[in-house]
């Protein structure tokens, strides 16, 4: 009896041990699931990194109930971006009775493909009369550098399969399509100038031009010339030029032809540089008002605005100079020749409203002076003031009155003695001058005695041009 009621005493010992540790396992795997940090890679557990591209650790993802920054991860990483090879990153996550440990793995290779530069493109062109000529090539890789040596070239009828594989195997492919075909047109290029002058009621003569094309090569027998020209009336036309190719490519070039009043015979035309000067211009204006005679000024940046003015306004023609009449500067450079230009015209064209496109050149265009400062300058310029719309006037008697004639006795006759009834005169005088303001009634006398017609010279006055001699 006794022992049977120990037994049944003992054995309710045990069960209620049993139920106190089922309990307290229970408990403990709560914690453990409540308070378990969950930990996670961010990113893949495997990635794969082109060489030498730069590695960013994404790290880790925790997920817990407790305060994350008094955790501590531990990242042990040995990954080298710069070779090739199987890399492994640790992570060791502890808080305070927890460990984890995860792994990421990175693989380091050359996955870049190289690269193929064509030269001359993908789609290229040719003639159809002609064979294709290979353009060239580069093969570059990130890792082997220039390979191009490497590329292997597969002909087809339309095209060409370029291909080169890097070290690590990886290939690229490229195409190049060939076209039969002339897209191009043909080049023309005028012979002599953009615009040509050509005096009232004269012929005019077509220059012509020259045509290439880069597959039926010479064409110049193949243009096309139109032309709206009237020599009978002035003005300015247009003649047209247009040339085709075998393949109906077509290209167009056009001139301008200025109809121009001649340089008259039995005419004086007189001509005033470098001016205008104070006690000396006006002088002059005073002295062509009193006479009733209209002369042309190529003017300065030098010399009253007030001067300027009255030229215009007393009827006169007004032409560029040049503004610092420097040789040196303005005969070094075509650049340094028209900016210097240009100040003169913006002068005239703001002081009067005239937008004038005469000029003359200093020294003339013939000058070798220029020589000094720039080797054939004159000829590109008399060329190229042309082309910017700008006509230029030299002249065929010298007064003399800045070389060999400084007195107003000397500048008379020598004139007197030039002048000639059977051509245009066109008299190089310097209006900063005072024997020239001295010599000027009389040279008027003697001309309207003589039976001369005075003119002007303006932008529809046939050229003045000597032979340019730089
Ligand atoms: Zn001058």
């Amino acid at each position: 009896m006794f022992t049977k009621i120990n037994r049944n005493h003992q054995n309710k010992k045990r069960n209620i041990f049993i139920y106190i540790s089922v309990i307290f396992t229970i408990i403990f795997l709560l914690v453990i699931l409540i308070f378990n940090p969950k930990v996670k890679l961010i990113g893949d557990e495997k990635i794969i990194l082109n060489i030498n591209s730069k590695y960013v650790d994404q790290g880790l993802k925790v997920d817990s109930l407790y305060d994350k920054a008094k955790a501590k991860i531990i990242i042990n990483s040995d990954v080298n971006t710069k070779k090739e090879g199987i890399y492994y990153i640790d992570y060791i996550y502890n808080y305070k009775l927890f460990r984890y440990k995860i792994k990421r793995t990175v693989i380091v290779k050359d996955i870049e493909k190289p690269m193929i530069i064509l030269n001359g493109g993908n789609d290229v062109y040719y003639c159809p009369n002609g064979k294709y000529k290979e353009l060239g090539y580069k093969a570059l890789d990130n890792v082997d550098g220039n390979i191009t040596n490497l590329v292997k070239i597969d002909k087809k009828k339309d095209k060409i399969i370029y291909s080169c594989s890097d070290s690590s195997n990886n290939k690229t492919v490229v195409v190049r399509k060939l076209n039969k075909k002339d897209i191009d047109k043909p080049e023309i290029t005028l012979n002599g100038l953009s615009t040509v002058f050509v005096p009232l009621n004269s012929n005019y003569n077509e220059e012509g031009v020259r045509a290439f094309d880069l597959c039926d090569k010479d064409l110049s027998n193949n243009i096309k010339i139109t032309n709206n020209i009237d020599t009978s009336k002035i003005g300015t036309y247009e003649v047209i030029y247009t040339v085709k190719d075998k393949s109906n490519n077509k290209a167009v070039i056009k001139r301008n032809v200025k109809v121009m009043e001649p340089l008259e015979k039995n005419t004086i035309y007189l001509t005033f540089d470098d001016g205008p000067r104070s006690g000396t211009t006006d002088q002059i204006l005073d002295i062509l008002k009193e006479k009733n005679i209209k002369a042309t000024f190529f003017v300065t940046g030098n010399g009253p605005d007030d001067l300027i003015k009255r030229i215009v306004l007393e009827g006169h023609s007004i032409g560029i100079h040049t503004s610092t009449h420097n040789y040196a500067y303005i005969y070094s450079s075509v650049d340094n020749y028209f900016e210097d230009l240009e100040q003169v015209y913006n002068r005239i064209y703001n002081l009067t409203g005239v937008q004038t496109n005469i000029i003359r050149f200093p020294g003339g265009s013939s000058n070798t002076i220029s020589q000094k400062y720039s080797q054939g300058i004159m000829s590109i310029l008399t060329s190229e003031v042309i082309n910017r719309g700008y006509q230029y006037y030299d002249w065929n008697i010298e007064s003399g009155d800045s070389s060999f004639a400084r007195d107003a006795d000397k500048i008379y006759n020598n004139i007197k003695n030039k002048l000639d009834h059977d051509k245009p005169n066109i008299i190089l005088m310097h209006d900063t001058k005072t024997y020239t303001k001295d010599a000027l009634g009389k040279i008027i006398d003697y001309g309207i005695a003589e039976g001369y017609t005075f003119k002007t010279i303006t932008s529809n006055t046939m050229l003045m041009r000597q032979r340019v001699s730089n």
